[in-house]
């Protein structure tokens, strides 16, 4: 059994939103996913009440860069010197921030700053740049990266063991809710790429799943079939819309009323929109769509 914590970030004052994972190891604690610098200080407190100390993280393993997972890195790499394991189509925007911020900026717009604080760059030799197919020592612990697109060109799943570390191509899922949706934020969405990369997940033959949003799920055969299907729901949804002549508006919408039916509460449905914004979804269908043109 392997020991993996789970801290609850807050992201903007909301519990069980977005997720960053503590593995304590004698060579160097590992986090999985940092999240963003906003909530840094929710992370910190997170370790500190766990009984560990921040200085003794050596290892940040990034499942991919959106600025969710991956904002503070660069601040904790100068604070703590840890290193800091990213895919390598991922790696140059760590260290050159700059295109993926005006990215984020064009998503987020005026909320980029209360929502996530700052992204520092990270320096580069604290960068580990990982394919995807390597298995790294970490001391007692194993640990496999596994390319999984989809969500993003760059994304990495984590194994250790039978415990999986899915980030976002692992769908979104939160305490008390069987409903998992797959997060679809432009630039990358990739439905084929995301069907494949379940397969993996799926290869590894998982006992428990982590994604980022949000904690551990333990029926992982219904949360992989549930996340599949609402791959294609989401697919079929934004073609047919497309095709009657409507845009982002109509999708998000219809993305809401869905949510709003399957959802049981209110409060969970806020969480579910906070942790993917309708409208930013609907834009990563259509720009999805775009490309199938060109
Ligand atoms: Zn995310």
């Amino acid at each position: 059994m392997n020991t993996i914590h789970t801290i609850d970030l807050m992201l903007m004052g909301a519990t069980g939103v977005v997720a960053a994972y503590f593995i304590p190891s004698s060579a160097g604690h590992i986090i999985v996913d940092c999240g963003p610098s906003s909530t840094l200080a929710a992370l910190k407190t997170g370790v500190t009440n766990l009984g560990y100390n921040i200085r003794d993280v050596k290892h940040l393993l990034l499942t991919h860069i959106h600025l969710d997972h991956a904002g503070a890195a660069g601040t904790l790499a100068k604070e703590l010197g840890l290193q800091v394991y990213v895919h390598s189509n991922g790696a140059p925007h760590l260290q050159r921030p700059e295109r993926l911020l005006e990215s984020a900026t064009r998503i987020y717009g005026a909320m980029m700053d209360s929502l996530w604080g700052a992204f520092e760059a990270v320096p580069e030799q604290q960068i580990v740049v990982l394919e995807g197919s390597e298995t790294l020592q970490v001391g007692a612990l194993e640990i496999q990266a596994v390319y999984t697109p989809g969500h993003a060109i760059h994304h990495l799943a984590y194994a250790i063991g039978h415990d999986v570390f899915c980030g976002d191509v692992g769908g979104v899922r939160l305490q008390g809710s069987s409903h998992v949706v797959a997060p679809t934020p432009p630039p990358d969405i990739d439905f084929a790429a995301w069907q494949q990369s379940l397969e993996k997940l799926r290869a590894l033959e998982p006992t428990c799943l982590y994604p980022t949003h949000f904690g551990a799920h333990n029926d992982v055969t219904l949360h992989l079939t549930q996340l599949k299907q609402n791959l294609q729901h989401l697919k079929t949804l934004s073609q047919t819309i497309i095709a009657a002549g409507g845009g982002k508006t109509e999708i998000a919408e219809a993305i809401k009323q869905a949510a709003a039916k399957t959802i049981s509460s209110k409060d969970l449905e806020q969480k579910y929109a906070l942790s993917t914004p309708y409208e930013i979804a609907a834009n990563g269908l259509v720009r999805y769509w775009q490309k199938q043109k060109n």
